[in-house]
């Protein structure tokens, strides 16, 4: 096979649903495609509702075993769970980079980021504790316990391929819930590697499905069917909100992740070159196409010219290139589509006054290749200003006071992550706190990790991922009165 790898079983090219592979009742497939030479890699199924109502009834079935079984068992299993993930780590990296397009690094880190998810909420699953609480009169007792939500659905996107299915799944199997997952219509191959190791693992048949196809039709038996007690949800605002809407008819548990619009605000008491570093990894990784990644930079006048030098010598140093290749930052963007919005946003803003500092153009290796780009010059009125990019593109803002660069920065109907570098500890309080976000990087770039809360508030999300404030999204409270004593 064309990918190389070690164990080849890992390339699978069926759903896996109730412990089976399995193809679509229509027999219809779908290209999976490598964003860096446009070939096609391999075909999966085209599902729709009923072999998702299917799945729904398998993961119903395999409820019961599955949450009676004691935490440490279902720990010992997530624990195999990931120690077959890092295992096959060089492979699963493959496999992701060839139908995403991250450098094999990035890949390999998110890989480890993927098991890592596994034995922390295995270990987190031995600690799901309840409550007791003083009763208001003496006759009566109250205890609280905790109760697996039942059975979840999960839909993720193409991004972080297995990270995004970990972080659901993980907490969720902790939790004692059975899952059914529907991966990215782009990146399906990493989660069916994933499905393989988890049936490697002792997962049993039912407790976690992966069904791939198409997403309307698996979405509205998803978010319809009555089995299913709890969507969990990363992508775009606008499908979010729509899922939201579909689960209201049966009242579901619901999480989502979704998107963002990050402010890096540089204060002009920032170590530069610290900034510079964190403005790399925030920004640029993964090409730009994260829901964290930084959006808008806003930086003190006093420093802007010198920030702007600074980064644009680090971004001269990204190297664009196929991931698979030694030595490159910088893999394709995820699709055409996804240039053309780069473009559209770089076009926009160059034509209300910006300044193309570095890049500004797709890479000379065609394709969805583009070149790391640093805008100057920026202001409110650019699409920039308010809308995700998610791309290589790094738009600089000036500002002058601590007020004025809260007020732009809390001016979005998003409120996922922010970043600011500054190394006045009054400051630091006070901006922290003034920011109105889930996440707050302080002279760091990057704060994603398993024992953190990951989450927004505004229309960037509900609920948390990682952390044990994870473990809340996947179980219902249960209050027992015992009187008569
Ligand atoms: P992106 O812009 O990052 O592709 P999307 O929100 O479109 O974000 O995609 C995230 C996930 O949501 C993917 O798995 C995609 O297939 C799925 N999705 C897109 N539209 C729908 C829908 N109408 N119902 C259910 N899932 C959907």
């Amino acid at each position: 096979d064309s990918l190389r790898l070690k164990d080849s079983t890992l390339l699978r090219t069926q759903a896996w649903i109730d412990g089976q592979w399995s193809d679509a009742d229509s027999g219809q497939r779908f290209d999976v495609y490598d964003p860096a030479t446009g070939s096609v890699l391999a075909s999966v199924p085209w599902m729709g509702a009923a072999e998702t109502r299917r799945a729904i009834e398998a993961a119903n079935a395999a409820w019961p075993a599955w949450r009676r079984q004691t935490a440490k068992a279902r720990a010992a299993i997530l624990r195999r769970f990931s120690d077959l993930i890092l295992e096959s780590a060089d492979d699963l990296a493959r496999i992701m980079t060839a139908e995403q397009g991250k450098p094999l690094a990035e890949s390999k880190g998110e890989i480890q980021y993927a098991a890592s998810c596994l034995e922390w909420f295995g270990e987190e699953a031995k600690r799901i504790y309840g409550d007791t609480i003083p009763g208001p009169t003496g006759d009566r007792r109250i205890v609280v316990i905790k109760e697996p939500v039942g059975v979840c659905a999960a839909i993720t996107p193409w991004n972080f391929p297995a990270a995004m299915i970990t972080r659901k799944i993980a907490p969720a199997l902790a939790a004692g819930c059975t899952i059914v997952v529907k991966p990215a219509e782009a990146t399906p191959l990493t989660a069916l590697a994933l499905a393989e190791l988890s049936h490697r693992a002792g997962v049993p048949a039912g407790v976690l499905s992966v069904i791939t196809g198409e997403p309307k039709s698996i979405g509205a038996e998803m978010t319809s069917n009555p089995i299913v007690r709890k969507l969990s949800f990363t992508g775009s605002t606008a499908v979010g909100k729509q899922l939201m809407a579909q689960c209201a008819s049966t009242v579901k548990k619901l999480s989502l992740e979704l998107g963002g619009n990050a402010p890096f605000i540089v204060f002009e008491d920032a170590d530069l070159d610290q900034a510079v570093e964190g403005a790399i990894a925030s920004k640029y990784r993964n090409s730009g196409q994260t829901c964290v990644c930084a959006n808008r930079f806003y930086v003190h006048e006093a420093v802007y010219d010198a920030f702007a030098a600074k980064l644009e010598d680090a971004v001269a140093t990204l190297c664009v290139g196929p991931g698979t290749e030694p030595g490159v930052t910088q893999g394709p963007l995820i699709n055409e589509a996804a240039v053309r919005k780069v473009e559209a946003h770089i076009e926009d803003a160059v034509s209300k006054g910006a300044h193309i500092v570095i890049g500004g153009k797709r890479h000379a290796l065609g394709g969805t290749f583009f070149a790391p780009t640093i805008l100057t010059g920026m202001h409110a009125e650019m699409r920039m200003a308010r809308e995700e990019t998610f791309g290589p593109v790094a738009p600089l803002f000036r500002f002058s006071s601590d007020e004025e660069v809260i007020e732009l920065a809390n001016k979005t109907e998003f409120g996922l992550a922010a970043y600011f570098y500054s190394r006045d500890i009054g400051r630091v309080w006070r901006i922290a706190e003034a920011l109105e976000y889930g996440m707050v990087g302080i002279n760091t770039g990057l704060i994603s990790n398993e024992v953190a809360p990951f989450g927004g508030v505004k229309e960037s999300g509900i609920g948390r991922e990682g952390s044990r404030y994870g473990i809340d999204e996947y179980v219902v409270v249960k209050y027992l009165c015992m009187g008569g004593i």
